[in-house]
């Protein structure tokens, strides 16, 4: 008879075989499963097996009964298949063989709604449920990802030793996995960090493209920029890969980036994390205008219409090069920071309505390797949210706030002359709007109440009188 396992995993697609790997390679135990279904590619464990866990130690089953029964008790269950209905399903063909204790882990993209409902099922069965989120794709399954899990919180201990050990370090050894919290606390951080990086994406791709258009740098100009902010306070992921994709050149010696069609995909999380923010009451501007700048773009047709009947030639204004650069580093560090602020606060309103309890310190230090936007700047954060002082607001911090005060000059000379110009920055200009509503005492809204008033009676509180007293006006006289 074969030993038993530390660990189980299910779904050997791309994620589920390298992340099996990774948990063989830091010295566990694995067992593997993958669905065997008539029409849909059979032989998937056999060839896991035989190939790339050939003389590991690592146990492929084919049947779910021989699987489980393969691992030891109480049994540790990783699923990393196709979130959505799978998840459910497979948990009922699990249900049946498990034991009292047991802990499943969902480490695939699920909506943290659904997991809230499976730790409760899972909970009533007797076992235990954990959702984790995973970031840093294939290279990080295999190499360091980072983990955010939550759910079954008597489950931690357990998963903490194998979780830990496949995740990311951080420069100070750190790894980029701690308990983030009860229910779906950890696919909602998922789901956030998600929404994060579509805002960063989309801020990279209108600092690119104000270069490109705005002072006409070449790709190889535009790489030796992005490479140079790779050094500095920008320093991440994203903008080394930018750096490597702008100089990247086609078979036939052109650069690839100008042969890609300008249409946007997306999966969803970016979509998820606006619907909630809405939800939550919380704004989330730039990560929902990156979300709707995709859909616009995925729209090909209309735009090259449109932009034949708008758009008039005329002569650009002047702006000095340097500065220029200068500029947009600015914008783009002060519209992070904005993104990060709006993404954080979003999480905070979050942990309160559903008493997460969420440390938002140790999330952004979870987010430092491992993930798609990993980068320095998630030292800064840690540090604000770890002060005795905690802010209020990530930008009320005193090391953001004198950032934001170094860059606002250039920030909203760059935004104005770009829309000047007709360049296309709504992450940017998103950004610069929420600074400016949220550092005003004042903003319109008293217009907002007086119409909701006048046409809904939904009555308004009075500057002249105690907060939580409202009034209603007869505006139009009559009785
Ligand atoms: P995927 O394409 O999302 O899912 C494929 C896996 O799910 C296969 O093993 C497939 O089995 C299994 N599956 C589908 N329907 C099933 C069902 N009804 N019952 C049992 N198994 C079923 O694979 P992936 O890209 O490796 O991602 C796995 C999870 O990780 C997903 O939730 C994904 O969103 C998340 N994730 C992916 C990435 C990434 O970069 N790819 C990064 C982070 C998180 P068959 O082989 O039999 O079809």
């Amino acid at each position: 008879m074969q030993k038993k396992t530390d660990i189980g995993l299910i779904g050997l697609a791309v994620m589920g075989e390298n992340l099996a790997l990774n948990m063989e390679s830091r010295g566990w135990n694995v067992s593997v499963y993958n669905r065997t279904v008539p029409g849909i590619e059979e032989g998937v464990v056999d060839r896991f097996v035989a190939g790339r866990a050939k003389g590991k130690n690592i146990q492929g089953y084919t049947e779910i009964a021989d699987f489980v029964a393969s691992i030891k008790a109480p049994r540790k269950i990783m699923m990393m298949v196709r979130a959505g209905s799978p998840v459910d399903q497979l948990m009922e063909q699990l249900f049946p063989h498990l034991s009292t204790g047991d802990i499943l882990i969902d480490g695939g993209n699920s909506n943290f709604e659904d997991t809230e409902r499976r730790v409760k099922l899972a909970e009533s069965k007797g076992f235990r449920f954990v959702g984790a989120g995973v970031s840093g794709g294939e290279e990080g399954a295999l190499n360091g990802a980072a983990i955010m899990p939550g759910g079954t919180k008597s489950a931690w201990e357990e998963v903490k030793p194998v979780l830990q050990s496949i995740a990311a370090k951080a420069k100070d050894g750190m790894p980029c996995c701690d308990w983030v919290g009860p229910g779906g606390s950890g696919h909602f951080v998922k789901m956030i960090h998600n929404g994060i990086e579509y805002g960063d994406m989309q801020l990279i791709s209108e600092s690119y493209w104000v270069l490109r258009n705005l002072l006409g740098l070449s790709n190889e100009e535009l790489s030796k920029v992005f490479s140079k902010w790779n050094e500095g306070r920008l320093s991440s992921y994203l903008i080394e890969i930018t750096a490597n994709i702008l100089k990247h050149k086609d078979k036939d010696g052109e650069y690839l980036i100008d042969k890609i069609l300008d249409t946007a995909g997306q999966k969803g999380t970016g979509k998820w994390s606006v619907i909630n923010a809405m939800e939550l009451g919380m704004p989330l501007g730039l990560i929902a205008s990156a979300v709707f700048e995709r859909s616009l773009s995925s729209n090909k047709e209309v735009r090259v219409e449109a932009s034949k009947l708008f758009h008039e030639d005329k002569e650009k204004s002047l702006y000095n090069k340097a500065d220029m650069i200068e500029d947009v580093e600015s914008a783009l560090y002060a519209s992070k920071l904005v993104s990060y602020a709006q993404g954080f606060a979003v999480l905070q309103k979050a942990s309160d309505e559903f008493n997460w309890d969420l440390n938002l310190a140790s999330i952004a230090r979870m987010w430092r390797e491992g993930c798609i936007i990993r980068s320095v700047f998630l030292n800064d954060i840690a540090a604000a949210f770890e002060a005795e002082d905690k802010p209020k607001h990530l930008l009320f911090a005193p090391y953001f706030k004198a950032e934001i005060e170094q860059m606002l000059f250039g920030w909203k000379h760059l935004v104005s002359h770009a829309l000047k110009e007709e360049m296309p920055i709504p992450a940017f200009s998103s950004a610069l709007n929420y600074f400016y509503s949220l550092t005003s005492s004042s903003l319109p809204a008293n217009m907002i109440q007086a119409q909701r008033d006048y046409f809904g009676a939904h009555t308004f509180e009075r500057v002249d009188q105690p907060r939580g007293e409202f009034f209603h006006e007869n505006w139009t006289g009559h009785g």
